[in-house]
């Protein structure tokens, strides 16, 4: 009884296939559809993307004088040369080791500065305080040898706790910058918080982009040829942890090119 089947029952099968049939070329022509939808999708937000980097380039300045002429020329037209401050300085573009750098105080902080940027520094600390934004130097310059002891040490530390020297200088390396890897080895780089800030932290900490001295650097940096060396959303990039009180010296038009488009130098440097 098992194996003989009803003949309404098999007509009910098959029916029962046919609409499965059915269904399934239903189903299949939905996906078609959605999946040419998606593809329409991808390629108009692409679209509207490429329009939007299209129109931020002519927010540069010189370029256009009508601005409201519609711009035609892509954000690379009007790249500057490099010049001779935007060495680009990481983790792959280490300095030589003989690298060398003469550097000035700047004034009343202790603090070293390559001698060639360290007025457009100290303007920009002058400006902020007048403008009511007092300024905090941390860090500026910091010589590859010193940078050497303070990789050393942590280096030291680990093959104390038994990891052999590759492991030890790798674990090392996640604490502190290799030497000349470092853009506060070029002299060119300073850390920069406000004094009233500073004095409640005892660390940088990315708090730092809620105060309205971050909102003054980060909108005048470039006037005085500085940029947000590290900035959130581009860690990808390089390879640094957000950073708003790292700023670079690149000379003036290098750092209005970067800031206004947004881009950090890794980017700058591309093709
Ligand atoms: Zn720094």
């Amino acid at each position: 009884m098992a194996n003989k089947e009803n003949p309404n029952t098999y007509k009910k099968k098959t029916n029962a296939k046919r609409r499965k049939k059915r269904l399934f070329y239903k189903r299949l022509r939905r996906l078609a559809v959605i999946a040419v939808l998606a593809v329409v999708l991808a390629l108009a937000v692409k679209a509207v993307v490429g329009k939007k980097d299209d129109s931020s380039s002519s927010y540069l300045p010189s370029s256009q004088s009508s601005s409201m002429a519609p711009s035609s020329s892509a954000a690379s037209d009007n790249k500057p040369d490099k010049g001779e401050f935007a060495t680009l300085v990481n983790v792959h573009h280490p300095l030589e080791e003989d690298f060398d750098v003469t550097t000035r105080e700047i004034k009343g902080t202790g603090k070293l500065f390559d001698v060639r940027a360290a007025d457009r520094l100290e303007k920009m600390l002058d400006d902020a305080a007048r403008a009511g934004y007092p300024m905090y130097l941390v860090s500026t310059y910091r010589t590859i040898d010193y940078q050497k002891g303070l990789y050393n040490n942590k280096v030291n530390e680990y093959l104390n706790m038994g990891y052999d020297q590759r492991t030890a200088e790798s674990e090392a390396a996640k604490w502190v910058a290799i030497p000349g890897t470092s853009e506060h080895n070029l002299g060119l780089a300073a850390d920069i918080v406000s004094s009233t800030w500073y004095n409640s932290h005892s660390d940088l900490t990315q708090d730092f982009e809620e105060t309205e001295h971050f909102k003054w650097l980060y909108e005048n940096c470039a006037d005085y040829g500085f940029i947000l060396r590290f900035p959130k959303g581009k860690e990808s990039i390089t390879e640094i942890v957000y950073e708003p009180w790292h700023y670079r010296y690149v000379g003036q038009e290098v750092a209005h090119y970067i800031m206004e488009n947004e881009i950090t130098l890794e980017e700058f440097w591309e093709d």
